[in-house]
């Protein structure tokens, strides 16, 4: 992590008129006395050819320095990575609900309870996980990729030093690093990089597009592994049919061969998963919803994937499952549960959860993304300028499928 504390800094507000048109308040960051030791020299070509073309202020980010206040434009030294560092020049990244969560500083837990995120970074932050670009710069230590690389970026980083990061699971690591998480992400035109195994080719995949799969593709291909062995060859319920529960759907239908029903509250949602393949859908609010399903299914779902992750959603999903059932909860709409809890013994039905994926599983399916295996999901773009406005915008509902902020 960057020692900020020995330097002096000098903040100087203003507007500028981005290329879009709109304006935006921006702190221009002035470090008086940066240390070779934090700054090492760039060494990449690239590097000394974009800090030579573009002048010393060259790297912007949208950070917010409180929680729901507005996101502000930061100008800084491009940072030049050190050991194995990667510095990826940003050239999309997805706008996701959680980020919401991260900006707001709090998790709702359901009965008025919250899960205060503000201890696992620190403010100033650049919010954005779902991150794609190219390779700018390496550390001298570096290696595995080359500058001009075309990559995704995992972003789920774990400390890389305690039992879950050493087994794989970086997404598990209880001091994580993720980056727009816990440490500045893709709301920027750079984003370091811990490492370069952390960042997949993504083939001919469009760049916009292939960001998603940092967080909306990885969280839906993690969850449906966990039920694949249930629902291969029976049923999968998908609940939720927005940015995450449509990727699932076309996830689940390039890793499973299974009936696939989708259930939503919104019509449109669900006329949208119908032309995306689902092979049924259907309204939990509707009459007769659930024994519509028992039907469709024979008995109920054999898999269910909840993407809500609400009280509502989760407890429709478990009066879905079959006898055997699994639900695996990724939502994080919040609410809390009451769950009869003899009917897990005697249905012999699994109830849990999921959080994104493992770096392997992120070679897994960018291995079925990069084969073409996976449907293109509908994704708009918006300028990164625009970050603020698109947080607002995704808060009040404005948006439908998945935005992407381009520098
Ligand atoms: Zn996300
Ligand atoms: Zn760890």
């Amino acid at each position: 992590m960057r020692s900020l504390c020995v330097h002096t800094f000098v903040f100087v507000w203003g507007v500028y008129n981005d290329e879009h048109g709109g304006r935006a308040t921006f702190i221009r960051v002035i470090r008086s006395n940066p240390t070779t030791a934090d700054w090492p020299a760039p060494v990449g070509a690239a590097m000394n050819r974009e800090t030579e073309n573009r002048g010393r202020w060259d790297m912007r980010s949208y950070q917010f320095d409180k929680y729901g206040e507005p996101l502000r434009a930061v100008e800084a030294e491009t940072p030049a990575p050190a050991g194995r560092q990667v510095l990826v020049r940003v050239e999309a990244c997805g706008v996701c609900h959680s980020d919401i969560h991260l900006w707001d500083g709090y998790f709702d837990l359901g009965d008025d309870r919250k899960a205060d995120l503000s201890r696992s970074h620190s403010l100033p932050l650049t919010l954005g996980h779902e991150i794609v670009g190219e390779v700018a710069a390496l550390g001298d230590q570096a290696s595995g990729v080359n500058v001009g690389d075309k990559a995704v970026v995992y972003p789920w980083i774990g400390c890389g030093d305690c039992g879950a990061c050493h087994s794989g699971g970086d997404h598990l690591c209880p001091r994580p690093h993720a980056l727009g998480v816990n440490a500045d992400g893709g709301y920027a035109d750079h984003v370091m990089v811990p490492d370069a195994r952390f960042l997949y080719a993504y083939g001919d995949v469009d760049t916009a597009l292939a960001c998603t799969y940092a967080c909306s593709g990885i969280t839906a291909y993690g969850a449906l592994k966990k039920v694949r062995g249930r629902a291969e060859g029976r049923s999968l319920l998908i609940i939720g049919a927005g940015g995450v529960g449509l990727a699932g759907l076309m996830i689940a239908q390039a890793m499973m061969d299974t009936t696939i029903i989708v259930a939503d509250i919104d019509e449109a949602k669900l006329a949208t998963a119908k032309a995306a393949g689902a092979d049924h859908v259907i309204n939990p609010t509707a009459d007769g919803a659930r024994k519509e399903l028992i039907g469709l299914t024979g008995g109920g779902a054999n898999g269910a994937v909840d993407f809500v992750g609400s009280d509502k959603s989760a407890g429709f999903g478990m009066q879905a499952l079959a006898n055997g059932g699994m639900l695996i909860v990724v939502g994080l709409f919040g609410g809390s549960l009451k769950l009869s809890v003899p009917l897990l013994p005697l249905k012999n039905i699994m109830l849990g959860g999921s959080y994104v994926g493992s770096p392997e599983e992120m070679r897994e399916l960018m291995d079925l993304v990069v084969a073409g295996k996976v449907k293109p999901l509908p994704v708009a773009t918006r300028p990164l300028a625009e970050a603020d406005q698109t947080l607002r915008d995704l808060r009040d509902g404005k948006i439908v499928g998945r935005m992407v902020l381009t520098p």
